[in-house]
């Protein structure tokens, strides 16, 4: 069987480059639905898949809080599509846009339930029943209007339910395959076995014979584990913690799983959007800077104090920007803002997080400390040309969380000059290096092992005396950091080779099954 459509170029070149369909199926693009990291590398993954000359689309939601200022040409494509989810028909409208350049369709269920016409994206009771739903529609979608789709990428458990779906009902009707990145394991998506029904899966055979039966909590469904199992090819985000998911303490469950399915496990370092991540051009700048006119970084902090109206010193300016969760180190971020301001330094939080008593203990020490002028808490969960000044205004930047699959915030920092201070795990430890243990050129930020306090306090103090006792050191970190090639170009070539692989394997079972 010939695929139609199939563009070819390089012929004659054993090693000739496949110009593939990507379809990315996601819960979160960056700016117009984000919660984190997510949101940042479906958009920065599909524009760079298409420099590379491969034809991308990505899926969403139509959430109510979309922020549209980012789409193009945001229009309603097709009213009224109907669809079997639930032993109901959902009617469904789909909407299309461009997001730069990567063409974006939206499904919007409109009855029996507006799933998606919610003010958050995430953190509702029926999540499960949400993201089934736009799972099997979307699926359903790219099988009628883009049938011509090599590769079908999910993302996280949110779309993971695509993979058994496909296998059951799709695999004859599309000759593509899955691929599924995993950007955080913490997060499985546990839910209701009602889920198979939902979405017209046999639980005679998704659920009794432990294919998606979550191993510790028997009655319910693990939607990443099915997506592990049934997906051809599972990536998550950097080389180091592809290697600790493997054992207990990171694998949260799944490392059998993991274990069993390693032949098709790919550790890919996430990039950041280098276009939107530059400050020679930031618009959100009052300057914009590089490597050789770093004096006006000194002009992008002073605008960040003056606007955060704090005291304009040349004390070190520390920033942290996350999520407030328990994987970020709540602690020990309160114990780096206090030895910040022991330390005679300033420090800005920005974020804020869904958990209340994390919340609620960074509301006491904002309390606590509301008479310091050299430290401000923004609780605000989004605002990103905020968090672009910030980046570029602060000395530092401190990450010190107890995991993190790749993280993206030392990434800009180290973009932007701000010179990272992170804990030496996952992600973190294949960015950020060290002065006492990478060679001069090499290193580039700060780091530690132990996740405690002291520990914090500790590496703070070291970067504090280097910023004043060794500035050429630390100017050459800031220039190693800014120099590196922090996006997309080198790691959209693992996922492409990953991609020519399956799509030749599938090429290959699909002319000697019907040979
Ligand atoms: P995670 O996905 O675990 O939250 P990452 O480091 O992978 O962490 O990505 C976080 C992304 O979210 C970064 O782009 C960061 O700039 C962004 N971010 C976090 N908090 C905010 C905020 N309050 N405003 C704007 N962007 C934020």
């Amino acid at each position: 069987m010939k695929k139609k459509g199939k563009k070819i170029i390089g012929t004659g070149n054993k090693q000739s480059l496949r110009l593939m369909r990507i379809c990315h199926i996601a819960s979160e693009a960056s700016p117009v639905a984000k919660v984190g990291g997510l949101a940042d590398v479906t958009v920065a993954l599909s524009r760079a898949l298409i420099r590379q000359g491969h034809e991308v689309s990505l899926i969403l939601p139509k959430y109510a809080a979309l922020r549209t200022e980012g789409l193009k040409n945001l229009t309603l494509r097709k009213r009224g599509n109907t669809f079997f989810f639930d032993r109901q028909i959902y009617r469904f409208d789909i909407w299309s846009a461009c997001l730069h350049e990567v063409k974006i369709f939206f499904i919007d269920p409109v009855s029996p339930y507006a799933l998606f016409d919610r003010p958050e994206i995430y953190g509702y009771p029926d999540d499960y029943y949400r993201f089934a739903f736009f799972s099997a529609a979307a699926l359903r979608f790219t099988s009628e209007h883009l049938p011509l789709t090599d590769i079908i990428h999910i993302h996280d458990w949110h779309t993971s339910l695509i993979a058994p779906i496909f296998r059951e009902y799709y695999r004859d009707l599309l000759s593509c395959s899955i691929v599924l990145t995993i950007h955080n394991l913490s997060y499985q998506g546990k839910a209701p076995a009602d889920i198979l029904e939902w979405s017209d899966l046999n639980p005679e055979k998704y659920f009794r014979n432990e294919a998606l039966k979550d191993s510790a909590e028997k009655n319910k469904v693990n939607l990443l584990k099915g997506g592990i199992i049934f997906s051809d090819a599972v990536t998550n985000v950097s080389t180091k913690y592809a290697e600790e998911i493997q054992f207990r303490e990171n694998g949260k469950g799944l490392e059998k799983i993991i274990l069993k399915n390693k032949k098709k496990l790919f550790g890919i370092l996430n990039g950041i959007d280098d276009e939107i991540w530059n400050p020679k051009k930031d618009p959100a700048l009052p300057e914009p800077y590089d490597i050789f006119s770093l004096s006006k970084k000194g002009v992008v902090k002073n605008a960040l104090r003056k606007r955060l109206h704090m005291p304009l010193t040349n004390v070190p300016l520390v920033a942290c920007i996350c999520r407030l969760v328990p994987q970020k180190g709540p602690r020990m971020i309160q114990k780096a803002i206090e030895a910040t301001l022991e330390m005679g330094g300033q420090f800005i939080f920005f974020g804020s997080g869904p958990i209340p008593r994390i919340q609620e203990s960074f509301n006491k020490l904002k309390k606590k400390l509301a008479d310091n002028p050299n430290v401000i808490f923004i609780f605000e969960s989004y605002n990103e040309p905020l968090a672009h000044l910030i980046y570029a205004g602060a000395d530092m930047f401190i990450i010190p969380s107890i995991f993190e699959p790749c993280g993206l915030t030392q990434l800009i920092a180290l973009r932007y000059g701000t010179v990272p201070i992170a804990r030496k795990t996952g992600g973190l430890a294949n960015t950020v290096f060290d002065p006492n243990e990478a060679p001069p050129g090499k290193a580039n930020g700060f780091t530690f092992t132990l996740p405690t306090s002291k520990e914090v306090k500790k590496v703070l103090k070291r970067a504090f005396v280097i910023r004043k006792e060794q500035p050429e050191l630390w100017k050459q970190l800031m220039i190693t950091g800014m120099s590196e090639d922090l996006g997309w170009n080198r790691s959209v070539l693992h996922y492409v080779k990953i991609y020519e692989s399956l799509y030749t394997a599938s090429g290959e079972a699909r002319i000697s099954s019907s040979s």
